[in-house]
């Protein structure tokens, strides 16, 4: 908007006549001191200013506008009656745009000035949101700087305090931080400290889990500097990500060497404990089938030879159990693979179970035929336990469901049983070594270690397993092997 500055009326009328013709908006004061009001309270793009005015006169108006912050860059054309000394205007006003017009007012002249200037004035403005909005980008980027400067600060002092060994890493892999405790490991940040020359490469899984974006997760052997002894620590990495892409990696290795001692002897003492139980058993076992030989049909004592027989069939399993769990903690699970009819290994299976259990209903679903490669043995253990869980599990219902499928170049097998079901957070545990649902109120004896046994046997039969069930309604446990044909 223009102001036009005028103790006369007319002239107010005839400038603003002339330039609101061309679209310039306009607004108006008949005084020096209304002028200077009227600039505090709006913003103008030129000020046409008379000036011989009684009172505050054009240059006295100018001289004020110069010293105020607000006004001092507003352009100003001075209307006089005669040729002034420009450069007697312009004192006082050097950062404002000055120019005059003699009266009487040539139209033509005005416009080109008015038009100029308030040119002038449009460039000015825009050059000034450009430099105010430059001016809140870059304090807006200090001030994410300075956060994030804080948060690496303060994720840095943690890392510190913690017992373990700490760093963090680029994207790239390249570490960038580490506390004090790395240096009792390695004098180096380049790489990590070394470990066992048995355990698997740091290095290289650390680049896979880099390359995938992967947690990494890993128990490596390392030693202090100039120690002999190597401690197990577990090594665990995670991404850091803002907005779904990865900033950095924080890592750490704990010392697990005491939990690792506790698991061996634990694990030393069962392997120990049912090598001893399992001879004398055998030979309980041998004698008492040897009475069971030499008892007729209808004699009384046949029926707790019987009974004996199966608590010590009970005992038995229970140690070939833990027999196998030490063989799997040490590696030494393995068994011969063969080419196998599993309907067959299926159907004899069964007709055991049904000896046993007489009065259950087994259901076979499907049924099909088909060759697979694996161990009979170790198969049957697996089917047993699906079977005597269902069993178990399933006090109130007579039926269990035997489900042979061919999906997908895999024969699919499982067990479906109309039991107390598992819920879905503890459906993810099953499988684990020692794992038993406990919420379920009924008070059914095991170690929660067949399930386990039954995943590492599928495990080296690259076979797929898990659990489907809904609590109160059943359970159905499953594995999916490939089959040959
Ligand atoms: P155990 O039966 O000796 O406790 P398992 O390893 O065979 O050990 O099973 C682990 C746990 O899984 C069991 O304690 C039980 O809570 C749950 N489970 C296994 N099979 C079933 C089933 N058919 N129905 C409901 N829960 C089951």
């Amino acid at each position: 908007m223009i102001l036009i500055v005028d103790d006369r009326p007319e002239n107010i009328f005839s400038l603003k006549t002339i330039l609101e013709l061309h679209s310039f908006p306009t607004d108006s004061a008949l005084s020096g001191e209304e002028a200077l009001k009227k600039t505090l309270k709006h913003s103008y793009a030129l000020i046409i200013l008379d000036v011989q005015m009684p009172g505050m006169d054009g240059f006295e108006v100018a001289e004020v506008l110069s010293g105020n912050n607000h006004t001092k860059d507003i352009p100003i054309i001075f209307l006089s009656a005669a040729s002034t000394d420009k450069k007697f205007i312009t004192k006082g006003y050097s950062s404002g745009a000055i120019d005059y017009i003699i009266k009487p007012i040539d139209p033509d002249i005005l416009l080109l000035k008015v038009t100029t200037f308030y040119k002038l004035y449009e460039q000015k403005r825009e050059l000034n949101i450009v430099q105010e909005n430059l001016k809140l980008e870059i304090e807006f980027r200090k001030r994410a700087e300075h956060q994030a400067l804080e948060k690496l600060q303060e994720l840095h002092s943690t890392l510190e305090s913690i017992p373990q060994i700490a760093f963090t890493a680029t994207t790239d892999g390249v570490i960038d931080f580490v506390n004090e405790h790395w240096f009792q490991y390695t004098p180096t940040t380049k790489n990590f400290p070394p470990n066992h020359p048995d355990d698997p490469c740091i290095k290289k899984e650390w680049d896979k889990s880099i390359a995938s974006g992967y947690p990494l997760e890993m128990e490596v052997r390392i030693k202090k500097d100039g120690e002999e002894k190597y401690r197990y620590h577990l090594l665990r990495a995670l991404p850091v990500k803002e907005e779904k892409t990865i900033t950095k990696w924080v890592g750490s290795f704990t010392d697990i060497e005491e939990q690792k001692q506790a698991v061996k002897r634990k694990d030393e003492f069962l392997t120990i404990a049912s090598h001893e139980l399992k001879t004398p058993l055998t030979s309980i076992k041998a004698y008492i089938q040897l009475m069971d030989m030499m008892t007729s049909a209808d004699d009384k004592v046949k029926t707790y030879v019987d009974r004996t027989l199966l608590q010590i069939n009970k005992l038995d399993n229970l140690i070939n159990d833990l027999l196998d769990i030490s063989k799997i903690e040490s590696g030494k699970l393995k068994f011969d693979m063969k080419e196998l009819d599993f309907k067959h290994l299926l159907a004899t299976t069964v007709d055991t179970l049904h000896q046993i259990h007489p009065d259950f209903n087994f259901v076979m679903v499907g049924n099909v035929s088909a060759k697979i490669q694996g161990n009979d043995v170790r198969l049957e253990q697996v089917i047993i336990n699906f079977i005597n869980n269902a069993i178990k599990y399933a006090p109130k219902s007579k039926e269990i469901q035997l489900i042979t499928e061919i999906r997908d170049k895999h024969l699919y097998f499982g067990v479906k049983d109309f039991g107390i079901g598992i819920s879905k957070e503890n459906q993810e545990n099953v499988f684990t070594k020692f794992f038993r649902v406990t919420e379920s109120g009924v008070p059914i004896q095991g170690l929660g270690i067949g399930l386990y046994i039954c995943s590492e046997i599928l495990k080296r039969h690259n076979a797929a397993f898990g659990v489907e069930s809904e609590p109160g309604k059943g359970s159905t446990f499953y594995f999916s092997i490939p089959f040959i044909s």
